[in-house]
């Protein structure tokens, strides 16, 4: 049985097998669904009473009491940015903002403004407050944005919620971020295509076959403007505040947690091949 719900920005489906009654599988994925719509009311940057819209609202002013999620999910994105060195950085958002990338009113701002907004993208400037679980931003004008992270987190979270509830073969696409449960239901290996980041959805480079739980990848593709010829995408370099531009076009990485491969596939494609590939081997 399948579902396709939009959230995250991104459409979403998840297919289960199982030897549970039809009824009892529409009403798992109705659930799957909802809990989903859950996580984006708490986690996305573009609704003004989620945890996130609050905090960023009061950038610089007070801080936020946000949810245990809310709190947990900004503690890992700390650590990511820590351990990238802040080519992840959740702070991102008002540098994502300056580009509009994916709105009508996508522009190339001048460099300048680039420079000027860096000021803002600091994740060494948020506060955690673990004694009343609460979030400040230092400055006014500071933005959290999580589009980096919250889908492999969603995902995590329903791929346990699936297998809690019995089922025993399952895949999930979040908008590029993939999550298998168990084999297909002939007994053979999920066998994933890895999209061309050029060329029209469905068209793939290469595929690989998942032993592990996540597949996810970070590329050009997903939201991005081209004007004379130069693709902008939605990658943001926070050290440029500019769109990464190291001539990689799009990274994949399997293990099992998805919401660490989607922060690290972000992490990699800023740092470009060279770094990129030191910087995994490393950790
Ligand atoms: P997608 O959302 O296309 O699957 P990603 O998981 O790589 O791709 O996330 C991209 C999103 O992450 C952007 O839309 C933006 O919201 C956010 N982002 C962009 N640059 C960075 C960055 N350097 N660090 C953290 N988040 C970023
Ligand atoms: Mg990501």
């Amino acid at each position: 049985m399948e579902k396709g719900f939009y959230a995250f920005g991104t459409m979403n489906y998840i297919r289960i097998d199982s030897v549970m009654p039809a009824k009892a599988q529409k009403l798992l994925l109705q659930n799957m669904q909802k809990k989903c719509e859950e996580l984006d009311d708490l986690l996305s940057a573009f609704k003004s009473e989620s945890d996130i819209g609050k905090i960023n609202a009061n950038a610089g002013k007070a801080k936020v009491a946000v949810d245990a999620v809310t709190f947990r999910l900004l503690k890992y994105a700390i650590s990511y940015a820590e351990t990238s060195n802040g080519a992840f950085d959740p702070t991102i958002r008002p540098a994502v903002e300056l580009w509009k990338i994916g709105k009508k009113e996508e522009r190339i701002p001048e460099k300048r403004e680039c420079q000027e907004i860096k000021k803002l993208v600091n994740y060494k400037e948020i506060r955690l407050d673990a004694a009343n679980q609460s979030v400040f931003l230092e400055q006014p004008g500071q933005a959290l944005d999580l589009g980096g992270i919250a889908k492999g987190y969603a995902g995590d979270v329903i791929r346990n919620e699936l297998i809690d509830n019995d089922v025993t073969s399952g895949i999930m696409n979040f908008g590029g971020t993939i999550l298998t449960i168990g084999k297909k239901t002939d007994g053979t290996d999920w066998k994933i295509g890895i999209q061309n980041p050029l060329q029209e959805r469905g068209a793939f480079i290469g595929s690989v076959i998942l032993n592990q739980d996540a597949l996810v990848t970070s590329g050009v593709n997903e939201r991005f403007f081209v004007k004379n010829g130069i693709r902008y995408h939605h990658l943001i370099d926070p050290y440029t505040c500019e769109p990464a531009c190291t001539g990689v076009l799009s990274v994949t990485a399997a293990g099992d947690c998805a919401m660490g491969l989607d922060a690290i596939t972000t992490a990699l494609f800023i740092l470009g091949a060279e770094r990129g590939i030191r910087f995994a081997r490393d950790r």
